[in-house]
């Protein structure tokens, strides 16, 4: 899972996943259930529910951490085309 880091408006770097199509529907459809940090980037975060939002990272204890639909449902994720590689509205 590839990431862009950002400052927000308070001045906090984020990171957001950059997800191809492809990646969103096996991180939605197989059982891993693979979560993302906001805070710290960690993209190896496990047993966490597609639906989940805000829990604690496993990482660096920041409530920051999301399951894949909801990163994909708030336009948290970028998510791209699988060989342009062009961001994408994902429907
Ligand atoms: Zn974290």
């Amino acid at each position: 899972m590839d990431s862009l880091q950002y400052t927000n408006k308070k001045g906090n770097i984020r990171f957001r996943p950059v997800l191809t199509v492809e990646e969103v529907e096996s991180l939605l459809f197989n059982d891993n259930l693979n979560g993302f940090c906001c805070a710290c980037g960690d993209c190896e975060l496990y047993d966490i529910e597609p639906d989940a939002e805000l829990v604690t990272c496993e990482s660096c204890g920041e409530p920051a951490a999301f399951g894949v639909e909801q990163l994909v449902l708030r336009g948290i994720a970028r998510v791209i085309d699988n060989e342009t590689r062009e961001p994408i509205a994902y429907v």
